[in-house]
């Protein structure tokens, strides 16, 4: 009888650098935001307010010597007129003050709109408020006495024009004013800077805060994502070596076939020939079983890893679209954390340029 010959070739191993490889730490790492929350200012900017809160005087006293004494004589020129005196509401008011009234009117709209620090003569000694009962009395005697009504929207004002140093705070009122460079023009452009980039920043900080919070929960599930791939990668792999050493062990037996092949062959015994060619039989039959499980195992593995591959492809696509976030992230952090300096920087020139302001104006 002849001996058909081995139907199977050997079986090539997989290459096992060709199967999705897992996910590496560093562009895991990657994925650990470093970013804080940023706190939002405080917008109604009370350190400020309770800074320039001070007091006013409600009496004569804070008036200049001069002052004082004009309105004491108006006063007592009032009184021969009314047989009543005169009631001040404000005298000298100090220049903390004024700037606490300004912001208050400019920025929160309470109160009545006044000058700039420094540009009343309120600051100076040099004004005060009345209440107003008998009018023509009233401006009658103060002017007699070298006050002045100077504006008719405000009646109850009296600037005390007659003084001697009425006219000296007027130009240093004046160089106050300057643009650009006056001390009082430059802490209203710091104050409403202040204001508008606080606006602007706390407008900003909760946009910014959800996104960071988005992107660290981003990354979060990804990081778990990740993890689960790089299991089931590994699987992949250790799976693929298992079929790689079926093979060798196939390949192995497939040479002891053929080498029993040749020898049947070279047989002269029948019955020699007859035991060994069923023996030959047997270890093919075995042979065709492994090499139907083997293609089987082999469309598998080839399956999962097409799978893996795409997965890994998406998960790398998902990890660029969170770096390309926290850049932004980085940039937004960066911008808004120049802008927080920026608001103490001008907050801080304030308060310079108003003590600057006290400084320059006589107590
Ligand atoms: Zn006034």
């Amino acid at each position: 009888m002849s001996v058909q010959r081995l139907k199977f070739k050997e079986i090539d191993k997989i290459d096992l650098s060709e199967i999705s490889s897992i996910i590496d730490k560093k562009a895991s790492s990657s994925l650990n935001p470093k970013l804080d929350d940023i706190v939002a200012k405080n917008g109604d900017l009370l350190e400020v307010r309770i800074a320039y809160n001070s007091g006013w005087d409600r009496k004569s006293n804070g008036l200049t010597p001069d002052a004082k004494k004009k309105f004491l004589d108006a006063d007592k020129s009032y009184h021969r007129m009314t047989n009543t005196n005169m009631t001040i509401h404000v005298g000298k008011r100090d220049v903390n003050k004024q700037a606490e009234l300004y912001i208050k009117y400019k920025y929160y709209g309470e109160g009545n709109p006044v000058l700039w620090p420094g540009c009343s003569f309120h600051n100076w000694g040099l004004a005060i408020d009345l209440a107003i009962t008998d009018t023509e009395a009233l401006i009658k005697s103060l002017k007699q006495n070298g006050w002045k009504q100077t504006n008719k929207n405000n009646p109850w004002h009296f600037e005390c024009s007659g003084s001697r140093d009425y006219e000296k705070a007027a130009n240093v009122i004046k160089s106050f004013r300057v643009s650009k460079t006056g001390l009082a023009f430059r802490w209203s452009e710091q104050i409403a800077w202040y204001y508008q980039k606080t606006k602007t920043l706390n407008k900003r900080i909760p946009t910014y805060n959800n996104r960071l919070q988005e992107s660290k929960a981003y990354a979060q599930a990804l990081l778990s994502e990740i993890e689960s791939f790089n299991i089931d990668s590994q699987a992949l792999k250790s799976r693929t070596n298992n079929f790689n050493k079926d093979v060798g062990k196939f390949n192995i037996e497939h040479g002891k076939a053929n080498r029993l092949l040749t020898e049947i062959n070279s047989m002269h015994s029948s019955s020699q020939r007859t035991k060994k060619s069923n023996e030959y039989e047997r270890i093919l039959d075995k042979l065709e079983m492994e090499s139907v499980r083997i293609a089987k195992e082999d469309n598998a593995i080839e399956n999962e890893n097409k799978q893996a591959l795409s997965w890994n492809a998406q998960l790398h696509r998902e990890i660029a679209d969170y770096r390309r976030e926290d850049d932004c992230l980085t940039i937004e952090n960066k911008l808004l954390k120049k802008i927080a300096h920026e608001i103490e920087q001008h907050k801080s020139n304030a308060v310079l340029h108003l003590k600057s302001i006290e400084t320059q104006t006589w107590k």
